[in-house]
């Protein structure tokens, strides 16, 4: 089939090579500018993996012209971060943007492989972990991007619903609230579909490595993303008719005093932060 905008052969839903990666490429620079995500003069430090959304976010970042740094952490989960953590520094070194790596072992004093048993709430633990350690060495920059997309944040939208969690609806979005001792958070790829960035990623010959970690699929996530994807095969346009509808009842952020945690001296909202509380119940 013919693109849309020229005679050129279909490499996507609707366009070409060339114009599809102009659609994207216009798309992810707009998200950016009607959110207000980044300015030139913001430091921005990307959360990467190495997996294909992070890497398109770093490349998009550091195409556009932004003064863009990387932080990857390495959860310890045997057979899978190896991989795409040695991707990602390869990808860094040939473009030249700096990049930290900080371990749960060195930090945590454990790898998530050590922590939990297989299945036992492992993306709980790893996640609390992560948010700590992202907020822990991004002080120094004015923001953190993520390669959330369009699926990741309507699967996040339908857990909160289904959990009956509407309260965390204003911790969602394109970019969080700015709050004492936290960098504020944005997500470059809010509108673009994993289809899409896959397509992208494919176009720009990125090949980045294509590996699941083991636990993914006990998680809840797991679940809700599969039922999602059944309703959007079966009624095309669910997944940004659940995020527009999202956006237009999302209230805004309220920013609220927050504490200090007793062991860490990390901002938290009660006495002992979430990291804290874990690590103990490990220990014990
Ligand atoms: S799927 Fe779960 S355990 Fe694996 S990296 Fe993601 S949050 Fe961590
Ligand atoms: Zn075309
Ligand atoms: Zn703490």
């Amino acid at each position: 089939m013919k693109c849309k905008l020229c005679e050129n052969k279909r490499v996507s839903q609707d366009y070409c090579k060339e114009h599809f990666l102009k659609y994207f490429e216009e798309k992810v620079e707009k998200t950016i500018k009607e959110h207000e995500m980044l300015s030139k003069k913001d430091k921005v430090c990307v959360a990467a993996s190495g997996g294909k959304d992070s890497i398109t976010v770093l490349y998009l970042l550091w195409k556009l012209g932004y003064n863009v740094s990387a932080l990857a952490i390495d959860e310890g989960i045997e057979g899978y971060r190896d991989h795409t953590l040695e991707f990602l520094s390869k990808f860094c070194k040939k473009h030249k943007i700096p990049l930290k790596i900080k371990s749960y072992e060195k930090e945590v004093g454990k790898r998530l492989d050590t922590t939990v048993p297989k299945g036992n709430h492992a993306c709980h633990i790893c996640g609390t972990f992560r948010r700590h350690l992202l907020n822990k060495y991004t002080q120094k920059y004015d923001k953190i991007a993520t390669g959330h997309n369009l699926d990741d944040e309507c699967q996040a939208v339908m857990m909160n619903l289904v959990k009956g969690q509407t309260k965390l609806f204003s911790r969602q979005g394109p970019k969080t609230g700015q709050i004492e001792g936290f960098t504020q958070k944005i997500k470059p790829l809010y509108l673009m579909k994993e289809k899409e960035i896959m397509t992208y990623s494919f176009l720009k010959g990125f090949n980045t490595p294509f590996n699941e970690c083991p636990y993914a699929n006990q998680s809840f996530r797991a679940k809700v993303r599969d039922f999602v994807n059944k309703l959007e095969y079966e009624n095309p346009g669910t997944k940004e008719n659940i995020i527009n509808k999202y956006l237009d009842l999302r209230k805004p952020v309220k920013e609220k005093s927050i504490n200090k945690c007793q062991v860490c001296q990390s901002p938290c909202s009660s006495t002992i932060c979430k990291t804290c509380r874990i690590k103990q119940e490990i220990n014990a």
